[in-house]
């Protein structure tokens, strides 16, 4: 069993201001263990005051972080990566813990995040702005300015990952960042804050606010919030899109997604059933970038066999870790019902109606198991909507062109694949699908640092991604400084 000991003693955690860690005065939450249902934490969601008072606590955290040049700043985020490799053991367990992944995802997860810091690392070596005599005697030139107070907003399902794709990058730049964890997953927010304030951050330059939706709506009502990031679903996403951008605050929100994966029948068989197989069931599939429909053109039988013998070799609880609630237990279970009254046929052998059998100490833990339904109709919901858990939905299709069909029609956008041995397709692949992340023999087109991270259509709502180039513009501002010491001479229209 790779599971880890759920501590006897409840962890109880508040909210990081101005340095301090205080207890919320708004409604009271219980974090849950999805490996055995019992509560493993408490605390208390940040109400009107406690943010107004996290707020006055950033905007003072950020006149001295920001006071700091670009390399100082890098300094302190230096020695953040090296304590979140010392402590990277016990940071995956906590996430293992109240997310429910297994502690190898959760190290993978957190792992990604570190490139994301080392990108923003290498700010200090590689922007540098840009300076250009323009006229004779006249310099332009661009500085890189941070926004001020900036808020973070994330979701359950990757509680260090998608954090660190805003953090490092926002507080590099010199922004104070005031952090908004899912009140799913709230624990492990308290050790990366701690380490920030290990490496020399100053108060203040990091705050952790809890809660939900009040929480939220109030940080987003606040008037020195310059910029919110948001990561969850695309129903919030929108809401928070909207509210945010209605008080004159830059919002970048990413959504929910239904990914979509086309099976032509010259695959190389091996390389698509794990790439295929593995993309539903990683992280429980509770990902935003995990396989949800499986476009089978023709033929290909052999590696949906193939798909459904490695489905089927998954162990709950060891290869595969637990759902995050025991009502998205009962969704799911719901939702395959339905999908099998609606014509499609199950594939898989595990009884997903019943308690699954593991370790007895997690008994009472949400496990569902993986669930392959083949010939869904494609408007089915099991084909269109976003379940967040292990099932992969077959829709049957006789060429490309229907495979692409399903795909476009679909109002997400964030990841689509291909799995073929035909460039050519592939590239077609590339240029047709309405997705933002494109993968060619890969079941989790994520794109590695420097590349960007974000989807198209209702999976984004605003413009540039998260991470990469295009993230730097979101978390500052290019203030354009014009200079002249001397005098021209040779007057011209230029002058
Ligand atoms: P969620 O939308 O329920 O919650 C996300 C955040 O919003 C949390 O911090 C939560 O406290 C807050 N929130 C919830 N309801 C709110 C409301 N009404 N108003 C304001 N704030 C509110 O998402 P989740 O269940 O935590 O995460 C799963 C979802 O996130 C899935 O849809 C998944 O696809 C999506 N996701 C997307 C990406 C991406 O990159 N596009 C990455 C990870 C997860």
């Amino acid at each position: 069993m790779q599971l880890i000991p759920i501590p006897s003693e409840p962890v109880t955690c508040g909210n990081l201001i101005s340095g301090h860690w205080t207890a919320g005065n708004g409604a009271a939450i219980e974090i849950t263990s999805p490996y055995n249902g019992s509560v493993v934490g408490h605390t208390h969601a940040a109400d009107g005051n406690d943010v107004k008072k996290a707020v006055a606590g950033a905007t003072e955290g950020f006149a001295a972080w920001s006071a700091k040049p670009l390399k100082e700043r890098c300094q302190i985020m230096f020695r953040f990566r090296d304590l979140l490799l010392r402590d990277k053991q016990s940071i995956a367990e906590r996430i293992s813990l109240e997310n429910g992944k297994t502690v190898a995802e959760s190290v993978a997860g957190l792992m990604k995040g570190v490139e994301v810091l080392e990108y923003a690392l290498s700010l200090q070596n590689m922007d540098s702005g840009g300076r250009m005599e323009v006229s004779r005697g006249v310099f332009c030139e661009y500085r890189r300015q941070p926004l001020g107070v900036v808020l973070g907003i994330t979701p359950f399902n990757f509680p260090a990952m998608v954090p660190m794709w805003m953090i490092p990058i926002a507080l590099t730049l010199g922004n104070a960042f005031i952090w908004k964890p899912s009140e799913k997953t709230p624990l492990t927010a308290v050790l990366l804050a701690d380490l920030l304030t290990e490496a020399g951050l100053p108060a203040g330059a990091m705050t952790v606010v809890q809660g939900g939706r009040e929480t939220v709506e109030a940080l987003l009502d606040h008037e020195d919030i310059k910029a919110a990031g948001f990561v969850g679903s695309t129903a919030v996403a929108r809401q928070v899109y909207r509210r945010g951008c209605a008080n004159g605050k830059r919002v970048l929100a990413l959504g929910g997604a239904k990914n979509h994966i086309v099976l032509l029948p010259d695959a190389d068989p091996a390389m698509a059933a794990v790439g295929i197989s593995d993309s539903f069931t990683g992280c429980a599939g509770q990902r935003c970038m995990a396989a949800s429909v499986l476009l089978a053109v023709g033929d290909v039988d052999a590696v949906i066999e193939k798909i459904v013998a490695r489905a089927e070799s998954q162990t709950l609880g060891t290869s595969m870790g637990a759902l995050i609630s025991a009502e998205q237990v009962a969704f799911l279970q719901n939702a395959v019902d339905e999908a099998v009254a609606a014509g499609a046929v199950l594939l898989s052998g595990h009884n997903y109606r019943e308690p699954q059998a593991v370790d007895p100490a997690y008994a009472n833990g949400f496990w569902f198991p993986p669930v392959i339904l083949d010939r869904v109709p494609a408007d089915a919901r099991a084909a269109r909507e976003e379940l967040f858990g292990p099932i992969l939905s077959i829709v049957r299709c006789r060429t490309f062109s229907e495979a692409m069909a399903v795909e476009n029609a679909n109002p997400y956008g964030n990841a689509a694949s291909i799995f073929t041995n035909n460039g050519a397709m592939g590239e077609r692949l590339a240029k047709e699908a309405k997705a933002g992340m494109v993968g060619i023999n890969i079941g989790i087109p994520v794109p590695r640092e420097p590349f960007s991270f974000g989807g198209i259509n209702i999976s984004k709502f605003g413009h540039g991604d998260i991470t990469g180039a295009t993230s730097l513009d979101f978390w500052s501002d290019l203030k354009k400084v014009t200079v002249k010491w001397q005098m021209q001479t040779d007057h011209n229209w230029m002058s």
